[in-house]
C-alpha cells in the first residue's frame, strides 16, 4: 500500500541528503525535520529561488545550511590539477553580528564532515583578522552588510564565483536601515545565481526586495504570517510604569522561571533593570549595542551555561539569537513593531520546546498590546495580579482579524517558475573546474 506520509514520518533519509549531511544532522542529534526544513530542503537542493516566511526558533537555519552543504559538496571547485580551490560560492546577509556568528556555527555543525570553509564578517571586531582569513580562501561568506562592503571595498573579497545568495531576516535588515547596503552588494554579484530570503514577516518593503533579487520564487511558510510560535503561552500582566520593577521581581521567585530573557526597549532601560535586579539579589546581565563584542559574547555564554538566571536586552543585541532552553521572555516594555513581538517570543518556544511569554503593560501601552493582538490574530490574555493591576476592566476588546498573505506573493508562490534545464545548468551546475573556464 503507499501510505501518505505525515509531517511527523518524514525523517531526514526521505530528503536525498548526502551521507556527509546525514551524518551531520544524526551528530546533532536531530532525527525529523521541522515543517520548514521539509518544505525548503527539496526546493532548495533543486535550485528554486525561495521565499522563506519563517521566525526564529522554526529550524530555518538548518532548512537552508544543510542543502547548500549538499549542494557544494555535490560540485566541488577544483583547479586544473584537481585540487580543491576556494572561492565565494556563497553569501549569507543577516542583520547582526550575532546571528552572523550563529549561521556560521551551523555550517561549521552541518559542514563538519566536509572541507568547506566558512569565514564569518561582522563589525566590532578587528578587520585584519577577517581580511587574512578571506585572503586565504573561503567558500562560505555569512556576513552583516556594512563591514562586508568595507572588504568589498578593499578589494579583499570578490564573488565571480557565487551561486547562492541568503538573505536572512530580511524584514529585520530592512528596519535596520540595510537597503542601500544590499543594493550595493548584490549589484556586485553575479545575476545567474540561487537566492534564499528568509523573513518573520512580509512588509510591502520585504516583497519589493524579493520582487528585485528573486527569480521565480517559490514561497515556503510555517504557520499563518506573523503567528507567533504556537508552543508558547502568552500573557498580558496589567501594571502602572513605576511597578513593573517590583512585578518583575515578584515573577522570578516562581522557581519554575530558570532562564530568563527580558526585553526593553531601551538601552538605558536594560541597565536600570539589571542594577534593580542584582539590588534585589538576582543575578542578571544586560546585552545592547553599548557592550562590546567581548562581552556580549560573555554574557551569552554564562546565560547559556546556566550561570545568570535572567539575560536583560534590546531588540538589537537579541535579533535572532539561538538561545536554547529559554523558560520565560518576559516583555518588560511593550515593543513598539508588532513583528517585534514574535520575534521576542521566537527566542522561547525554540524547534519543540515550549514557554512563556509575559507581557507587561502599563496603560499607555494597551494600544501597542492591541496591535500586536491584530498582528498575531490572537487575543492574549490578561493576568491581573492583585496590588499591580491598574484596572483593565474597562478596556474594550477589539475585534482581532489575520492578514491573509498579499497576493504578488501569494501568485509567485502558486506559479511554476522551476527554470528550464538549459537554464538550470548555466545557473547551478557551471563546469567547477577553474582551469577549463579561464
Ligand atoms: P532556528 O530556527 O534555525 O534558529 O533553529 C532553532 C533551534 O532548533 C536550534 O537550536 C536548532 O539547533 C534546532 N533545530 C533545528 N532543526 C531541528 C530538528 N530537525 N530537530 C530538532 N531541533 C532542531
Amino acid at each position: 500500500m503507499n501510505e501518505q506520509k505525515t509531517e511527523a514520518t518524514v525523517s531526514f533519509l526521505d530528503l536525498d541528503l548526502a551521507p556527509e549531511v546525514l551524518h551531520a544532522v544524526r551528530d546533532a542529534g536531530y532525527t525529523h525535520p521541522t515543517p520548514i526544513q521539509q518544505q525548503a530542503i527539496p526546493l532548495a537542493l533543486a535550485g528554486r529561488d525561495l521565499i522563506g516566511l519563517a521566525q526564529t526558533g522554526t529550524g530555518k537555519t538548518a532548512g537552508f545550511t544543510l542543502p547548500i552543504v549538499q549542494n557544494l559538496i555535490g560540485t566541488p571547485l577544483v583547479d586544473a590539477n584537481g585540487e580543491p580551490v576556494h572561492r565565494p560560492r556563497v553569501l549569507i546577509l543577516t542583520p547582526t553580528r550575532e546571528l552572523a556568528a550563529q549561521v556560521e556555527e551551523s555550517f561549521r555543525k552541518y559542514g563538519k564532515y566536509t572541507s568547506l570553509r566558512v569565514v564569518p564578517i561582522y563589525g566590532g571586531v578587528g578587520i585584519e583578522a577577517q581580511s587574512k582569513a578571506l585572503r586565504r580562501g573561503v567558500d562560505v561568506v555569512v556576513a552583516t552588510p556594512g563591514r562586508l562592503l568595507d572588504h568589498m571595498e578593499r578589494g579583499n573579497v570578490g564573488f565571480d564565483d557565487l551561486e547562492v545568495l541568503v538573505l536572512d531576516e530580511a524584514d529585520r535588515m530592512l528596519d535596520m536601515g540595510f537597503a542601500p547596503q544590499l543594493n550595493r552588494i548584490v549589484n556586485d554579484i553575479p545575476r545567474y545565481r540561487q537566492t534564499l530570503l528568509f523573513s518573520a514577516t512580509m512588509p510591502p518593503e520585504v516583497e519589493a526586495l524579493a520582487r528585485k533579487y528573486l527569480r521565480k520564487p517559490v514561497v515556503v511558510q510555517v504557520g499563518r504570517r506573523s503567528e507567533a510560535a504556537s508552543t508558547v503561552t502568552h500573557a498580558v500582566y496589567p501594571v502602572p510604569r513605576e511597578r513593573k520593577n517590583t512585578l518583575l521581581v515578584e515573577l522570578l521567585k516562581k522557581p519554575e522561571m530558570d532562564s530568563v530573557l527580558v526585553f526593553t526597549r531601551t538601552k538605558h532601560g536594560a541597565d536600570r533593570v539589571v542594577r534593580h535586579l542584582e539590588d534585589e539579589g538576582i543575578a542578571a546581565t544586560a546585552m545592547h549595542a553599548d557592550k562590546s563584542q567581548g562581552e556580549r559574547t560573555r554574557a551569552l555564554d554564562d546565560f547559556k551555561a546556566g550561570k545568570i538566571r535572567v539575560l536583560v536586552a534590546t531588540d538589537i543585541a537579541q535579533r535572532g539569537l539561538d538561545v536554547s532552553g529559554i523558560s520565560h521572555v518576559i516583555n518588560y516594555d511593550v515593543p513598539r513593531q508588532p513583528e517585534d513581538y514574535v520575534h521576542r517570543i521566537g527566542r522561547t518556544g525554540r524547534a519543540a520546546a515550549t514557554g512563556d511569554a509575559y507581557t507587561f503593560m502599563s496603560p499607555d501601552e494597551i494600544s501597542m498590546v492591541r496591535a500586536i493582538e491584530r498582528t498575531i490574530g490572537q487575543q492574549i490574555p490578561r493576568i491581573s495580579v492583585p496590588g499591580y493591576d491598574f484596572g483593565t476592566t474597562s478596556e474594550a476588546s477589539l475585534p482581532v482579524v489575520s492578514e491573509p498573505i498579499s497576493a504578488d506573493i501569494a501568485r509567485a508562490a502558486s506559479t511554476n517558475g522551476a527554470p528550464d534545464q538549459a537554464e538550470k545548468q548555466r545557473r547551478y551546475r557551471r563546469p567547477r573546474s577553474v582551469a577549463r573556464r579561464r
